[in-house]
């Protein structure tokens, strides 16, 4: 059993529908198998261990993902905005490798020594030879499907293995891409490196939808490649969906065919959802936590909890649109506390998950215990009705005089001020407290935001209105005015950057 299961099954029902386009491409699912299976002979010429795909969101990348499996060897896809020197040293670690280009990417691109390079035109080219379908599946359930480097938003790159088993569980345990019709056409926005972007092609190859690949996101492509291909369903991540607001606000489309979008990947603020639902009510929202080592998502705040969080004047249901929902059915989870007992309703801990899509597993070592739970990172908290609040990283939390301060929760009371567009607050190094609180708004109105500290009358302000919701402990001590925050293309602040830079700053004063 192989992801190439998906593709057969969907080219069984019908294999004249159309799988993916790109701009002017397509594929059929029926075009879509043949391909693959042509490259999986390809690469077994190649004799490479590895595939890695250098491309925009195109039609290649299901050949590339379904190629492989057929070969099988694992995909890597990797990450063509990073610099020529982690290129380089990402194709190196997956050698011997068979890398293909897409001629999206810029020729200067460090390529690093990969062992055989192709164009990715070699896996849409008709005439290559391909072998019976049957002898071309050579993955097997066990056998790893993608590697994924993780963004290393909070250290060195790892490499997660995702293999088949995690992926196909992944797949058919989501409720979602089994109730899918032939009608529907779904956006992929999110880099197809990115395991929000695999787990949309792959869930909706299963469900037989168009998958329209989106070459790389802009909020102006994205409105119109979903009007043009009256899209139906789409993911996005929090800093596309403020932007692709603001666009539909100018223009005054409203994306009639739209019925569901979720997001994930990263915090999303509660204002920004309450825009989105004012301005399109007619479309189903769903927040989805995951993580590249789960396959992706195992909580959801359903279109449901929206609607009745929406219309609650109860402030526990209302809060709830600042959740990421409750476990789907497939996934346990649990929080535990220091001690790693499982602490009571409302109690923060680390998120530990555990089910078949859960891998945990990198190319240098499992994080999965003996139980098969792997613990997240993330801190969290579960309410009496089992909806999780996410709390931040482990690895962000502050550590003020022995305290700890989640930077999450002063960021929304500062996001709740209305001067403030955007906050983020990190730990400095403090000779006295170890560490101190400091933060960085994006004010709304025009004051210089010349990256120096706020002033007197905006920071007394600020001050006054932590100091009258949480404990002083976790009044910063010092704002920082900035232009805009620092976010990687997934939608996650680069906390470690805010960090850095208001380190070096306080070690110059
Ligand atoms: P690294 O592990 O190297 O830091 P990364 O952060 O990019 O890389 P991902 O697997 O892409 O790794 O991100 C998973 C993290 O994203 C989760 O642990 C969580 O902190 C955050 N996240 C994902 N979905 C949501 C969501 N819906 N709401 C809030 N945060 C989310």
């Amino acid at each position: 059993m192989s992801i190439l299961m998906l593709l057969t099954m969907a080219v069984e029902l019908d294999p004249d529908r159309v799988a993916v386009t790109s701009g002017d491409e397509q594929l059929t699912y029926g075009a879509l198998l043949e391909r693959s299976l042509a490259t999986g002979e390809l690469l077994r010429r190649d004799g490479a261990d590895h595939m890695a795909l250098l491309d925009l969101n195109t039609t290649a990348f299901p050949v590339a993902l379904f190629g492989a499996a057929a070969a099988g060897v694992p995909l890597a896809p990797l990450n063509y905005r990073l610099a020529e020197d982690r290129l380089t040293e990402a194709v190196s670690r997956l050698s011997p490798v068979a890398l293909f280009r897409g001629a999206g990417i810029a020729n200067t691109v460090g390529l690093g020594p990969a062992d055989v390079l192709h164009s990715t035109v070699d896996l849409l080219a008709a005439g290559l030879d391909s072998g019976p379908a049957a002898e071309s599946d050579l993955a097997d359930s066990e056998s790893p499907a993608v590697l994924l480097f993780t963004s290393g938003t909070t250290g060195t790159p790892k490499i997660a293995i995702l293999r088949h088993r995690h992926l196909f569980s992944y797949v058919t345990s989501t409720v979602e891409f089994g109730h899918a019709g032939p009608e529907e056409a779904i956006m992929v926005s999110v880099p197809n490196y990115h395991i929000a972007g695999i787990s949309s092609v792959l869930g909706s190859v299963f469900a037989g939808r168009r998958i329209v690949q989106l070459p790389s996101f802009t909020p102006e492509a994205w409105v119109a490649a979903a009007a043009r291909e009256a899209v139906t369903h789409a993911m996005v991540v929090p800093t596309m969906l403020g932007r692709i607001l603001d666009v539909l606000e100018k223009t005054g489309d409203r994306l009639p065919a739209l019925r569901h979008l979720s997001y994930g990947g990263g915090r999303m603020p509660v204002e920004v959802v309450e825009r989105a639902v004012r301005m399109l009510p007619h479309v189903d929202f769903v927040n989805a936590y995951g993580l590249t080592e789960t396959s992706s998502t195992v909580t959801i705040l359903g279109p449901d909890d929206h609607r009745e969080a929406l219309a609650s004047d109860d402030p526990a249901v209302r809060g709830r649109l600042g959740s990421v929902g409750r476990p789907v059915p497939s996934i346990e989870l649990e929080i535990r506390g220091d001690d790693g007992r499982v602490v009571g309703p409302d109690e923060i801990g680390e998120v530990y998950v555990r089910g078949d899509q859960v891998s945990g597993e990198y190319t240098s070592h499992s994080i999965l215990d003996a139980d098969g739970w792997y613990a997240t990172r993330d801190q969290g908290r579960l309410d009496s009705d089992g909806f999780l609040y996410l709390r931040g990283r482990a690895d962000d939390i502050i550590v003020r005089g022995g305290e700890n301060i989640s930077p999450e929760e002063v960021e929304d009371v500062l996001t709740s001020h209305p001067r403030v567009r955007a906050a983020a607050v990190v730990g400095v190094p403090d000779v006295e407290w170890g560490e101190r609180v400091e933060a960085v708004v994006v004010v709304a109105d025009d004051l210089p935001t010349d990256g120096g500290p706020a002033g007197q009358e905006l920071t007394d302000e600020l001050a006054g209105w932590v100091r009258e919701r949480l404990r002083s402990t976790r009044v910063p001590a010092a704002f920082h005015l900035w232009g805009e925050l620092p976010f990687n293309e997934t939608g996650k602040l680069l906390r470690r950057s805010v960090r850095a830079d208001l380190s070096a700053r306080a070690d110059i004063a």
